[in-house]
């Protein structure tokens, strides 16, 4: 017989893992989501200051995956199920403490206007959408084991604002595109063109990070966020094509309010 505690841990972690892919907006009274002391998003603006170009290195990030798939579970869109010929990418540097988070899958939160689709504010101001590339943290041996630890987790946030002119981020137009053959909730797409991470980032410039949590239930306070501090531009026509993919409950956006920082400190990197 399976001690009752045990019982619990297995399925707070097998619904941890999955409302971490799955990226449910945060509800629930009494749960660590409402009496978190570091929770996210928060409104970032920095407190310290370094400039020192080993605080992010992306390993990898320029391969090619073998194949992955894409996917609407209701409440964003996911690119998953990667799989790499070789090594899978990962991030590392002093903003990780030195430890490799390998990448496990991404998704994207937008809202039906621009100034309110990242999840995170940048000094007080929010932006057209925000990719979540998430990571592991390398030291244990799956990201179900990983998701069981405090320094478990590491989310790197990617802000996009549309603008005009510039030439929009090629990683964005590309999921736009695989985010058209999954419009309706529980649509599954697996024979996508792969492309690789390093699509999404049209320039590493300077980085926050913080501790916090996942910004969907069960809201764990186990993820050390990276966000980059300079927004990568997208255009109206392609952010338009992700306010076309239907959410579960004709829901128009999938941003978590802000939360309290409480006496965190977000730190700054110029690379
Ligand atoms: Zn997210």
């Amino acid at each position: 017989m399976i001690p009752t505690r045990i019982i619990i841990t297995i399925i707070l972690t097998s619904s941890y893992i999955q409302l971490c892919i799955s990226d449910k907006p945060a509800r629930g009274s009494g749960s660590i989501c409402n009496t978190g002391k570091r929770q996210s998003p928060i409104d970032l603006r920095p407190h310290t200051f370094f400039h020192d170009p080993s605080s992010l290195q992306l390993i990898n990030y320029d391969f090619v995956p073998e194949r992955f798939e894409v996917h609407n579970d209701g409440h964003t869109v996911h690119l998953k199920n990667f799989i790499w010929a070789d090594n899978s990418p990962f991030m590392t540097g002093k903003s990780l403490k030195n430890e490799r988070y390998i990448f496990k899958g991404a998704h994207l939160h937008w809202s039906s206007d621009d100034h309110s689709g990242s999840e995170h504010s940048l000094v007080g101001k929010r932006f057209a959408a925000e990719l979540h590339l998430v990571h592991y943290n390398g030291k244990y041996n799956s990201s179900e084991e990983a998701s069981r630890h405090s320094d478990g987790l590491a989310v790197m946030g990617v802000i996009y604002a549309t603008r005009n002119y510039q030439i929009p981020n090629a990683g964005m137009k590309l999921f736009a595109s695989l985010a058209q053959t999954v419009k309706q909730p529980k649509e599954s797409n697996d024979e996508v063109e792969p492309f690789p991470l390093s699509s999404f980032i049209s320039e590493l410039d300077e980085l926050y990070t913080y501790s916090g949590s996942l910004t969907t239930p069960p809201c764990i306070e186990n993820v050390r966020w990276i966000v980059l501090s300079k927004t990568m531009p997208i255009s109206p026509k392609i952010i338009h094509m992700f306010r076309n993919v239907r959410l579960s409950d004709g829901h128009k956006n999938n941003v978590r309010p802000l939360q309290a920082l409480n006496n965190r400190v977000i730190q700054l990197y110029k690379i």
